[in-house]
C-alpha cells in the first residue's frame, strides 16, 4: 500500500510540472512575441479542389504572408495544422487568419490554427477575417472559434471581421482590401500594400465569361475541359482592373483550361496579365489534373510566362517566396 500510495504522490508531481511546461509552451506567452519584420510568403500547401484534398496531393493547407508587422495565414484548408508542425511555424506569433470563402479546402483546418493563434483559447488575441457568410448562415467555424468560448470555461477567442469588397482595413500597419470573387458563394481575394509594395491574392473565381471558337462566340458553360478557345472576348473586368496593378500576384489557377466558370485557369491568367504591372507571377491552388499522371505545372507557368512576358512561378507545397526583391526603395 505504502508503494502505491508512492507511486501516487509521483504521478502527481510529474503530472504537474508537465502542465507547467506546456502551459508555458502554448498559453503563457507574454514576452516571445517579438517577431522581426519580414517579406515573404511561405506556401504550406498549393492543391485546390476535392481530388487534391483527398489525395493531399498538391496539398490544401493554404499559406502564410508575413507583409512586414503583420503575420497572417489565408486559407487554412485540411492539412493546414500537419504543414504549420513541419514548417515550425509559431501559430501564437500570428495576427490573423483569412478565410477567403466557405469551402473545405480553404477553411477546413482553420480551427485549429486559431487555437494556436489565441494561445490554447486562453487569451483574446488576433482577428478571424472572412465573408460573414462562412461565419453566419454556413457556420463553418464553430461559434466556440468565433470567440463565443466563455460558456465553455475558455477566456480566449479572436475578433471575427466580416469582410466586404472595396471595403479596407488597416491591420498592422497594413492596408488589406477585399476583392470581389466570383465563385458561387461568397468570397474575397486580398490586396496587401505597406512600404510601397502590393501583393495580390485572387482567392478562387471565375474570369472568362465568353471566348471564340472557329464556330463563333461561346459563353463559358459550367462544365470542361474547354477544347476550341481561340481568345478571350468576354471576362471579369474588375479582377483584371484590381490584380493588374499590384506588383506580386498569388493567383488561384485550379487547371490550364477546365472549370473556367468558377476558376481562373492559366488560359485566364495569360489575359489578365498581359500589359499589366505585375512583376511576378506565383500561381497556385492546383487540381490534382496538374500533377497526375504528369506534373504539368511548369508547362502551365511557361504558356502564361511565354503569353506575357511576365516572370510566372510554380509554387511548391513547403515552398517560400521572398518579397523583399520587391520592396520600393528609398
Ligand atoms: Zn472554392
Amino acid at each position: 500500500m505504502v508503494k502505491m500510495q508512492d507511486l501516487d504522490l509521483w504521478l502527481r508531481d510529474k503530472t504537474k510540472a508537465a502542465i507547467l511546461n506546456s502551459k508555458e509552451k502554448w498559453k503563457d506567452r507574454k514576452g516571445r512575441l517579438q517577431r522581426k519584420p519580414k517579406w515573404g510568403v511561405t506556401f504550406l500547401g498549393t492543391g485546390g479542389n476535392p481530388e487534391a484534398v483527398l489525395a493531399q496531393r498538391p496539398r490544401t493547407a493554404g499559406f502564410l504572408v508575413e507583409f512586414g508587422d503583420l503575420f497572417m495565414y489565408v486559407d487554412p484548408g485540411p492539412g493546414a495544422l500537419q504543414g504549420v508542425l513541419e514548417a515550425r511555424v509559431d501559430l501564437g506569433a500570428l495576427d490573423a487568419v483569412y478565410i477567403s470563402h466557405g469551402h473545405v479546402d480553404h477553411y477546413a483546418g482553420a480551427e485549429s490554427i486559431i487555437e494556436g493563434m489565441c494561445w490554447a483559447m486562453s487569451t483574446r488575441r488576433g482577428l478571424l477575417m472572412g465573408p460573414k457568410k462562412v461565419f453566419e448562415d454556413e457556420r463553418s467555424i464553430s461559434k466556440f472559434h468565433q470567440g463565443e468560448t466563455e460558456k465553455y470555461g475558455y477566456l480566449g477567442g479572436p475578433q471575427v471581421v466580416y469582410l466586404e469588397a472595396g471595403s479596407s482595413l488597416t491591420v498592422k500597419g497594413v492596408k488589406l482590401t477585399p476583392v470581389q470573387a466570383y465563385h458561387g458563394t461568397e468570397n474575397y481575394g486580398f490586396i496587401l500594400e505597406a512600404e510601397g509594395l502590393r501583393l495580390g491574392y485572387t482567392g478562387d473565381t471565375n474570369y472568362i465569361l465568353a471566348y471564340s471558337t472557329p464556330d463563333g462566340i461561346q459563353e463559358v458553360k459550367r462544365f470542361g475541359p474547354i477544347m476550341d478557345f481561340r481568345k478571350v472576348e468576354r471576362f471579369r473586368e474588375d479582377i483584371r482592373e484590381a490584380f493588374s496593378r499590384v506588383d506580386v500576384l498569388i493567383a488561384n489557377v485550379t487547371s490550364h483550361n477546365a472549370w473556367v466558370h468558377r476558376h481562373i485557369t492559366t488560359i485566364g491568367l495569360a489575359h489578365l496579365l498581359r500589359d499589366s504591372q505585375v512583376k511576378l507571377c506565383y500561381m497556385s491552388h492546383f487540381n490534382y489534373c496538374c500533377v497526375e499522371p504528369e506534373d504539368i505545372r511548369f508547362k502551365m507557368a511557361e504558356y502564361v510566362e511565354g503569353m506575357t512576358g511576365i516572370p510566372t512561378g510554380v509554387a511548391q507545397d513547403m515552398g517560400y517566396l521572398d518579397l523583399t526583391p520587391y520592396l520600393k526603395k528609398g
